[in-house]
């Protein structure tokens, strides 16, 4: 993975992906939706985020390529301070109508990582920036922006999927054509990430793996839970560096 120069990072977005996250909009909150895993995904993600960040009372928390708001709202929920960016419109829309029913603040923005981090560098004590990787031209800038947005010794997690041909398997084959977890065409293999090359690329930015963790599902109880074997689904928790 590559960190391209500052000057591409506006049309660091796939029009695509974008569009795909936008007719699904309407479903976001919908558990049994097309974002079933990740309603079900959610609190093990939020306890394993706040196993590192402790309490986030009182702290600035920026959720990146927040969709509907599933973590953004469980972020503030937990007493983060807390704001969600993303660049399909509808599914912020979605967001915003959701905060205002649920009670829970959350701001909203359609704004880049990468045009935040110019407006905000160093605002943040924690990022999110969870399955979102795999659908970015180039996810170094993401990184990078991520990298940028956040305050000296705060936490940036990432989540998002390895590349090999077990997660093509499981992943593609088996969650959207065998098991239908997901629409059919959710994930493209050429996006997905290797550990080794998120860790490396977020080394270069500034920001130093914690933790590495795997996320597995068993289709048989139809569970998660958080593991060691990485191989499909993973998160990393990173630090930034003084
Ligand atoms: N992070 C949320 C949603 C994951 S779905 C969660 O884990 O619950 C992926 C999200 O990334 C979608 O909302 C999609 O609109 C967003 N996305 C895709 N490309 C993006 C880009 N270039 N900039 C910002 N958001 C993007």
């Amino acid at each position: 993975m590559t960190v391209s120069t500052p000057t591409a990072a506006t049309a660091n977005v796939d029009q695509a992906e974008i569009d795909k996250f936008s007719a699904l909009a309407s479903r976001w909150w919908d558990p049994t939706s097309e974002f079933k895993p990740l309603h079900a995904i959610n609190p093990l993600r939020l306890d394993w985020i706040l196993s590192h960040t402790g309490p986030l009372q009182g702290k600035q928390v920026l959720d990146v390529g927040c969709g509907g708001g599933i973590l953004s709202e469980s972020l503030a929920q937990a007493g983060g301070e807390v704001t969600g960016i993303d660049l399909a419109e509808r599914s912020l829309k979605i967001a915003r109508l959701h905060s205002l029913e649920s009670g829970v603040p959350v701001q909203y923005e359609t704004v880049s990582a990468e045009d935040m981090a110019e407006r905000h560098p160093g605002r943040f004590d924690v990022v999110t920036c969870m399955e979102m990787l795999e659908h970015v031209p180039d996810p170094g800038s993401i990184i990078r922006a991520c990298s940028r947005l956040v305050k000296p010794g705060g936490w940036v997690f990432f989540s998002t999927l390895n590349r090999n041909p077990k997660s093509f398997l499981f992943a593609i084959v088996g969650a959207e054509y065998v098991l239908r977890l997901i629409p059919k065409g959710t994930h493209s293999y050429e996006g997905f990430i290797k550990p080794s090359e998120l860790i490396q690329t977020a080394r270069h930015c500034g920001l130093e793996a914690e933790e590495l963790k795997g996320l597995e599902y068993n289709p048989i109880t139809d569970h998660y839970r958080l593991s060691g074997d990485t191989s499909v689904n993973y998160l990393v928790a990173t630090r930034r560096q003084d």
